[in-house]
């Protein structure tokens, strides 16, 4: 794709520049319902899910689009919209396998932010290895009936519906005999237990799965295929995501160098001193890589392709990225570092987190996103399992080295 920007793309961007310049609030949104209702805002103005197709709500967007009102939205320091892994892959995956009516009925709500999803895939002991889960869907005649449990269930404790994989056939290898369904997670068979974070929100939770009752209509694709559209969701949690990312990070970038230039210790500033002002720099370099490489993602999409094993490289990137990024910056705070809540504001993290799936109402430090830093080599694949898909299935090393060197 071409990187330069078009004489449409500088108007497109003045435009967008003006938008968040006339709407972002200058309090940001704290409370769930403030946060909908900024997302809505965005939704109206054609800013959220800009790259689904046309007929189901988005913009049918170009990545270079994308990009500028990524760009943009980072550069105005505006608040993350909520709904996250319903815009950014339940969506998209209902958009790829989803039935007409499925279609119809789940994909606006997904957008404007009406319904808030979850994903129900990890299990207690199924998480790296996912096809080993054991909850199961048994057919009930005009109906199935789930039992079991499900963990780490992000944005549980506010969601109105599930992606659900489960257990259709026990008989067959274990990655032939799975489901996908969506699921009414407001029903008597759903019990939702939020989970304590050493961050002190509860933005995850166990979901308890008791004679719960999925429709007929709302399996998603064929029976027993569900391994194949899991594939599906987690190409895109693991790559189309990340420009947002980018953004987020760039924001908080820019005010990590600004309190370095506040901070003062040893008689001078944190940015006189050059190893600062270096890994700053640094930092900054490795957001310009993730931002080309959510680029080259974007624009298989646009070519017509979904996310392959190459967001494997995307996610493993970011991962390691988020960790060393948040060590910097309490190496940079010091003392103040150590500080969940009461940061003075002039070192104060101000916006919300990368990682955020924007269902937090907790005020952002730079504590608690360090804390926060360690999830994401542990969601959506750990990093171990990313370098095993990008050994095995972007490289095509042998699955197993040793086994090999043995025959
Ligand atoms: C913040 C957060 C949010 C999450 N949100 C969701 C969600 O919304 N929905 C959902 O379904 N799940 C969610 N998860 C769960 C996540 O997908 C799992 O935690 C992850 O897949 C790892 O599984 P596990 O925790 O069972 O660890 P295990 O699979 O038990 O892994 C333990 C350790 O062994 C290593 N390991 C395991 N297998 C291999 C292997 N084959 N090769 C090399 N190393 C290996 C792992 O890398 C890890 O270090 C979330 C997790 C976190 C931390």
């Amino acid at each position: 794709m071409d990187l330069n920007l078009t004489p449409q793309d500088l108007q497109f961007r003045d435009r967008v520049r003006a938008w968040f310049a006339a709407n972002v609030p200058a309090q940001p949104p704290m409370s769930l319902d403030e946060r909908k209702a900024w997302h809505r805002t965005l939704y109206d103005a054609g800013f959220i899910g800009m790259g689904w197709p046309q007929e189901y709500g988005g913009q049918d967007a170009r990545p270079m689009e994308q990009a500028i009102v990524a760009d943009e939205m980072a550069r105005a320091g505006a608040p993350a919209p909520v709904n996250s892994l319903g815009v950014g892959f339940i969506g998209p995956t209902i958009v790829v396998h989803g039935t007409p009516a499925q279609k119809a009925r789940y994909l606006k709500k997904i957008l404007t932010a009406e319904e808030i999803w979850c994903q129900l895939y990890s299990e207690p002991d199924a998480g790296s290895d996912l096809a080993s889960l054991r909850t199961s869907a048994e057919d009930a005649g005009d109906h199935y009936v789930v039992n079991g449990q499900k963990v780490w269930t992000s944005s549980g404790p506010i969601a109105d519906w599930g992606i659900l994989l489960a257990r259709t056939d026990p008989h067959v290898p274990k990655h032939r005999g799975i489901s996908c369904f969506l699921i009414n997670m407001h029903q008597p068979g759903i019990t939702v237990r939020p989970l304590k974070q050493i961050t002190g929100g509860s933005e995850f939770s166990e979901v308890f799965l008791t004679d719960a009752r999925v429709e007929k209509s709302d399996l998603v694709g064929r029976l027993n295929d569900g391994w194949a559209i899991a594939q599906t969701t987690l190409g895109y949690e693991r790559g189309a995501g990340n420009l947002n990312r980018v953004t987020h990070y760039m924001v908080s970038l820019r005010r990590l160098a600004e309190v370095a230039k506040t901070l003062r210790r040893n008689g001078r500033t944190a940015w006189d001193d050059p190893l600062v002002r270096q890994k700053l720099g640094q930092a900054f370099v490795e957001l310009e890589v993730m931002r080309y490489s959510a680029l080259r993602i974007l624009s298989g999409l646009e070519k017509g392709r979904q996310p392959g094993p190459e967001s494997a490289i995307a996610k493993l990137y970011y991962s390691e990225f988020d960790k060393r990024y948040h060590e910097l910056a309490l190496s940079i705070l010091g003392p103040y570092g150590a500080l969940i809540e009461g940061t003075p504001d002039a070192l104060s993290k101000g916006t919300g987190d990368a990682a955020s799936d924007g269902a937090s109402d907790e005020t952002p430090s730079w504590a608690r996103d360090f804390l926060t830093s360690r999830a994401p080599t542990i969601y959506a694949g750990t990093s171990e399992i990313q370098k095993n898909i990008i050994g095995e299935r972007v490289l095509g090393l042998p699955k197993d080295l040793r086994a090999d060197r043995m025959k």
